[in-house]
């Protein structure tokens, strides 16, 4: 797995098994913190593995899981010694659907065989405020991608911990659009040093801005354009004609995978549109 470190002691591992969905880990003289544990337990053991060599057995304090999505918490039960960590709602979604979701994926996926749910421990809703070591961090719901959706933000390194708020296009079929435009804005205006998106690389303070605009932008134009496909009374399949370039975004990353994430967006914004 990708190691990149992006300040003293903190660093964000890169998933080479699942949509390059992210892990950041925080090293303290007081234990360590990790904010999302990755979609496989084996990706997760060599998180785990890493941390362990440098602080020692069971060192990891806290896991924060930023929103309740599969690949951003199925490997919280390999964390034992942490404090689960996520938003009131989070948990609530992970309480009602999360085993019977588990049990399907593990069908699909051997990878899953010894995945188990683990709920978080601590909830919040609005904010909260964490102190590990010589680390002071902001927790702030930052809801859009989805409703259960938090940020972590790192408040002396500037290192804004993003969950699926930023990758590489923005993913709104389980959230709300209005939401994740002020939630981005939110993110903007702290003016991070680094932004660890939920999936791909890692953002630097000259990016920040530059892709605030383009995602706000594309939700933007995937509104109209959708919009427009619905006045002509075209079908759905109609939406293939939109491609992610022509709505101001690369096709390139996460190995093409944003080309289909692109279009459940469109099929996501025709259903709501038209009620179908
Ligand atoms: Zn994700």
């Amino acid at each position: 797995m990708r190691r990149d470190r992006v300040a003293e002691d903190i660093f964000v591992f890169v998933s080479d098994l699942h949509a390059q969905v992210t892990c950041t880990v925080l090293l303290t003289g007081d234990g360590a913190l990790v904010v999302d544990s990755l979609a496989f337990p084996s990706e997760a053991r060599e998180v785990k593995a890493f941390i362990e060599e440098q602080l020692g057995p069971n060192s990891v304090r806290y896991l924060i899981n930023t929103h309740s999505h599969a690949d951003h918490v199925y490997g919280n039960s390999v964390f034992a010694s942490a404090e689960v960590i996520a938003h009131d709602t989070g948990r609530q979604a992970l309480a009602g659907r999360g085993e019977a979701q588990l049990m399907r994926a593990r069908r699909q996926l051997p990878g899953l065989a010894d995945a188990t749910l683990r709920l978080p421990d601590i909830t919040f809703h609005k904010e909260m405020h964490l102190h590990i070591g010589h680390r002071h961090l902001q927790l702030m719901h930052t809801p859009g991608h989805t409703s259960d959706s938090i940020s972590v933000y790192e408040v002396n390194e500037r290192v804004w911990m993003a969950g699926d708020l930023a990758m590489p296009v923005p993913q709104i079929t389980s959230g709300n659009v209005e939401q994740f435009r002020a939630s981005l804005e939110q993110m903007r205006q702290a003016e991070p040093d680094f932004v660890v998106q939920g999936h791909g690389d890692v953002l630097l303070r000259g990016e920040v801005s530059d892709v605030v605009d383009a995602h706000l932008a594309y939700l933007d134009i995937i509104e109209r354009r959708v919009r427009s496909v619905i006045k002509a009374g075209k079908p759905p399949r109609a939406l293939q004609a939109i491609d992610i370039e022509s709505c101001g975004l690369s096709r390139i990353p996460l190995d093409g995978a944003v080309v289909r994430l692109h279009l459940e967006n469109l099929i996501y914004l025709y259903r709501q549109m038209t009620g179908l």
